[in-house]
């Protein structure tokens, strides 16, 4: 070993789902298989080129100032981030600064383990129950901190708000984080809570109900004084993360609210014609409200399912740990798409 390894930091990275460059039924990433509103290619289409000289507004005000107006908080409740992976990460940085351990539970969004590894944030994982549900109880220890998706990922299960409030109430001395990015295919969001708990920070995304995965857009809403710690921590590591191109689409996206909504509905009606095929194939999974389905199958490896599949070019997650590995996720995509997987899945089944 070179003496100066040891001064590098090793970190284990997070493994993104593949993105083939060719065309497949892609139901392995969580993306809207929807475009953007039409709005937002009006937009792009009368950009600005000679603009880019210039660096984007350090502050994103326009955007920031359209998810206030669109969510009813004040400017200064919002700051944006390059994805939500962006804003949590800068979450961590900024919270999670603690001797104790923050917690979040076993099976969950991988990233979070990645970071807390990354900036050396001890971490515990209570772990989900049978049904795969998070136990709330797991959460009223002495902690340094506390992030979960509501509903979690992989495992698409929604909690209801008085659920995140217990959580909530047991753990105003740290900083509690709900990560909403599939929150508009579930129910009420945890935006509800946020004059009543000045600890709670929400963190959405444009990446799966907006349809903008590729223009990597993420937000967290919270109080002002949050938000500005978010800010100093920001500009003392990068003041130009968001670019014109995304701040702009990004203004766009938000302003379309039928389309968003429309689109939205078409999905969830997509979902549960989903549930009713794969459970009429034998298939069992908890109940989903986001824009996917973490299935297993009594008779089939998981495993070989994922591979015949990718053979077939439809494309789904598979993840292989203890806890996981006898399941696939299947994002949402359009109703064409899920009839390709189910047709594939039946004939499957009768051959083997
Ligand atoms: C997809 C996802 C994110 C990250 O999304 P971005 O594309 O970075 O906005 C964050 N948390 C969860 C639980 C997700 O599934």
């Amino acid at each position: 070993m070179k003496a100066y390894e040891k001064n590098i930091r090793k970190v284990e990275p997070y493994v993104p789902g593949e993105q083939p460059q060719r065309k497949v039924v892609k139901l392995n990433t969580n993306e809207n298989p929807y475009p953007p509103a039409p709005g937002v290619k009006e937009a792009l289409l009368s950009m600005d080129v000679d603009k880019m000289r210039l660096y984007p507004d350090p502050t994103a005000g326009n955007l920031v100032h359209t998810l206030a107006e669109y969510y009813g908080v004040e400017d200064s409740q919002v700051f944006v981030g390059v994805g939500s992976d962006d804003v949590l990460a800068m979450c961590f940085l900024t919270f999670f600064n603690s001797e104790k351990p923050i917690l979040f539970p076993d099976i969950t969004y991988s990233f979070y383990k990645v970071w807390a590894e990354l900036y050396r944030i001890p971490y515990e994982c209570p772990v989900l129950d049978e049904d795969f549900r998070i136990v709330k109880e797991d959460y009223y220890k002495e902690n340094g901190g506390i992030i979960f998706p509501n509903p979690n990922a992989p495992t698409s299960i929604y909690e209801e708000l008085d659920f995140v409030e217990d959580i909530l109430k047991h753990n105003q001395d740290v900083i509690v984080i709900v990560d909403e990015a599939y929150i508009d295919f579930a129910g009420k969001s945890a935006l509800e809570l946020i004059d009543k708990y000045e600890n709670l920070i929400v963190v959405q995304t444009f990446s799966k109900a907006r349809s903008m995965a590729g223009m990597r857009i993420g937000y967290a809403i919270s109080n002002p004084t949050l938000i500005k710690y978010l800010n100093d921590a920001k500009y003392s590591f990068n003041s130009y993360t968001m670019n014109q191109t995304s701040l702009v689409c990004g203004v766009e996206a938000v302003k379309d609210k039928a389309y968003f909504e429309e689109q939205v509905q078409k999905l969830i009606d997509t979902r549960e014609w989903t549930k009713a095929e794969l459970t009429a194939l034998g298939f069992t999974f908890p109940d989903s409200k986001s824009n996917f389905i973490f299935a297993k199958h009594p008779n089939f490896v998981a495993k070989d399912l994922f591979e015949a599949l990718k053979k077939a070019d439809i494309y789904v997650r598979f993840f292989g740990g203890a806890r996981t590995r006898d399941y696939l996720r299947i994002s949402i995509g359009t109703r064409e798409e899920m009839e390709t997987l189910v047709s594939f899945l039946k004939e499957y089944i009768q051959n083997h």
